[in-house]
């Protein structure tokens, strides 16, 4: 693990830079970033994984990037690598749940996660 996440950052700092971006977050917070992911969220209101799993239609509030940007940052705003999700589709594919369990164990009640609101 330690020797891959060096090379992940490595990835991320290189990938950060065609972006244009200084990093992850302020990708997140720009304008375009969200336009974007408003007009995916309006066009694709429910969440594409619980859909294809055939599973009842679940509210998506998350739009999760299919190739991730450290993979793929030319895709980063391309809506057709875009995928909207629930909470916890978009937590299986990022492994976020575990770094977030206690969290949003305390934090039911509000199902949007804040770094989504930037
Ligand atoms: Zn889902």
């Amino acid at each position: 693990m330690t020797k891959k996440s060096k090379y992940f950052w490595v990835d991320i700092e290189k990938n950060q830079r065609l972006l244009g971006y200084k990093n992850k977050s302020s990708f997140y917070a720009s304008k375009a970033w969200r336009e974007l992911r408003d007009l995916k969220l309006t066009n694709n209101p429910f969440c594409e994984a619980c859909e294809k799993q055939g599973k009842l239609l679940v509210v998506a509030i998350d739009v999760d990037h299919i190739e991730p940007i450290e993979k793929a940052p030319h895709l980063a705003l391309d809506i057709d690598n875009l995928q909207s999700l629930c909470k916890a589709c978009h937590y299986d594919k990022t492994g976020e749940e575990n770094r977030n369990r206690n969290s949003n164990k305390q934090n039911k009640g509000s199902i949007i996660n804040k770094k989504w609101l930037k």
